[in-house]
């Protein structure tokens, strides 16, 4: 692990490692094959400043609007001690109407270290998971802690749940909003694979502990402004097939240092020609080449999921990879849209394989051509 660990560190360079959240966690699931943004990731490299450096900067992922907006929602929910949130709990998971403990775990004692708040985080509910009854409690700021490719890193779930029924429940609060009981779908599914990290890791903070990790509840609660208005609404949703993704991805990250083995010795993606003084940025085709030693897997999905999604894009333009799965798998052996356009327009004779291929190109070139009144 430590050989892993200095390979990665001297990839990043000199710029201060970027700490893994839940939200880059649940990103890594959204292009799983990628080996690319798997070691950019685990490295700790701000993809961001990188994209840059190449020449494709990137918008930040999510607005300063959003960001304030998901503050004071998620501030207004928990006002007075979750006054709302438990109402809204309440109804939702059927809870008895009897007193309700809360603690904050933001600080503790004033220390408000990563390291001491996990510690006390662990020790509050692995001692509520191991009460026989309901503990009744709401653990606000809890931090849990999972370990990526040797280094730690800390998840802050929005509020870890009662121990309601047996079971812990988490809770992520949002700000986009339910309307009519719909909610934008990409935005529940990004929500919905956040939360799923969060029970990965506290189950396996559980786990450790010698507990039964299925005092976890594989659904989870989104709470949302309803309507148009900031009145809060709660639905509880199963993150069953979400946890599996998560599960397979972490376990992939495992495997990093096989991927790492097959890097050439000294790679670095370090941004300075001299990292002592920060005067001379490296020349971005340096950058470039060292990116395209690792394999990327570009899908249009990238565009919202990830900092390099230009330069990936960029580097796949013109092959058919870049157009998403489905359309690599219909146009299966053709990997450039010069052979498609080729082939469709009769421009390109077919090999002996590719004939019915070429048939079904010309014929929708055809129809298309015809709906467009022949000016194709
Ligand atoms: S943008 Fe590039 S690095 Fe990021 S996930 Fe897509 S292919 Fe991988």
């Amino acid at each position: 692990m430590n050989e892993l660990k200095a390979r990665l560190d001297a990839l990043r360079g000199s710029p201060k490692r970027k700490n893994l959240d839940a939200r880059a966690i649940a990103a890594l699931t959204a292009n799983p094959g990628c080996q690319r943004r798997s070691v950019l990731d685990a490295a700790g490299i701000d993809k961001q400043s990188l994209g840059t450096a190449v020449g494709f900067a990137m918008p930040a992922v999510q607005s300063e609007f959003a960001l304030t907006r998901g503050t004071s929602f998620e501030a207004q929910v928990k006002a007075n001690g979750c006054a709302q949130l438990l109402t809204l709990l309440r109804e939702l998971l059927d809870l008895p109407h009897r007193e309700v403990s809360y603690d904050d775990l933001e600080t503790v004692g004033g220390n408000v270290t990563p390291t001491a708040r996990h510690r006390h985080t662990a020790r509050l509910l692995t001692n509520a998971a191991a009460l026989a009854e309901d503990a009744g409690t709401l653990f606000d700021h809890p931090l849990l802690e999972l370990t990526i490719a040797g280094y730690p890193v800390h998840l802050e779930p929005d509020l870890i749940a009662f121990r309601f029924g047996g079971r812990f429940y988490v809770v992520e609060i949002k700000s986009f909003a339910i309307v009519d009981g719909q909610a934008p779908a990409a935005s529940v599914a990004a929500a919905e694979l956040q939360a799923a990290v969060y029970v990965y890791a506290m189950q396996e903070m559980l786990r450790a502990a010698g507990l039964d990790e299925r005092l976890v509840a594989p659904e989870v609660v989104l709470v949302c402004p309803k309507d148009f208005t900031n009145r809060p609404t709660a639905v509880k949703v199963n993150i069953t097939n979400h946890l599996a993704a998560v599960r397979r991805q972490l376990s992939r990250m495992r495997d990093l240092h096989t991927i790492v083995d097959t890097m050439p010795a000294g790679l670095t993606l370090e941004v300075w020609a001299d990292p002592e003084q920060r005067l001379n940025p490296r020349p971005a085709a340096d950058l470039k080449a060292t990116l395209r030693t690792v394999e990327a897997r570009y899908v249009p999905q990238c565009l919202n999921a990830c900092e390099m999604a230009k330069f990936c894009r960029n580097e796949e333009r013109g092959s058919t990879a870049a157009m998403g799965r489905q359309v690599r798998e219909e146009l299966g052996g053709l990997d450039t849209i010069s052979e498609v356009v080729g082939l469709a327009t009769g421009t390109r004779q077919p090999a002996p394989d590719q004939v019915e291929q070429a048939r079904l190109l010309q014929l929708a070139y055809r129809y298309r051509t015809e709906l467009l009144g022949g000016a194709a």
